[in-house]
């Protein structure tokens, strides 16, 4: 499997994020500096903040999976499977370079109730 290939994906999707967030967070800021007289513009701005706070939380979380996957290439366990140990497909890693299941497990976990 091309490591290098995934690894390169994995810091380009991270940096891709980082800057992402901190276009958010700019945003974020700036919104707070805003003053409102208006409820609906209030309203409608609650709701971007929403928006926006629920795609940081997202990227946030995708964030800590990468620099895991990245953490991983250096111990030499990537794209290895958590669950059952078994190589996880390198088509799938493509679509998704921090998976940390091969497709099998991934349905078992997704199936399994939240605790
Ligand atoms: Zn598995």
């Amino acid at each position: 499997m091309d490591i290098k290939y995934f690894k390169e994906l994995l810091i380009e999707r991270k940096e891709q994020i980082l800057k992402n967030l901190d276009a958010t967070r700019s945003e974020l800021a700036d919104l707070q500096n805003t003053e409102i007289n208006d409820d609906g513009d209030y309203a409608s701005l609650c709701t971007d903040n929403m928006i926006e706070r629920a795609i940081q939380d997202q990227q946030q979380k995708e964030l800590i999976e990468i620099e895991e996957a990245l953490k991983k290439i250096d111990e030499g366990e990537y794209g290895i499977c958590e669950m059952c140990g078994e190589p996880i497909k390198p088509l799938r890693l493509k679509i998704k370079p921090f998976a940390k299941y091969c497709i099998i497990c991934r349905e078992i976990v997704e199936k399994e109730p939240k605790k």
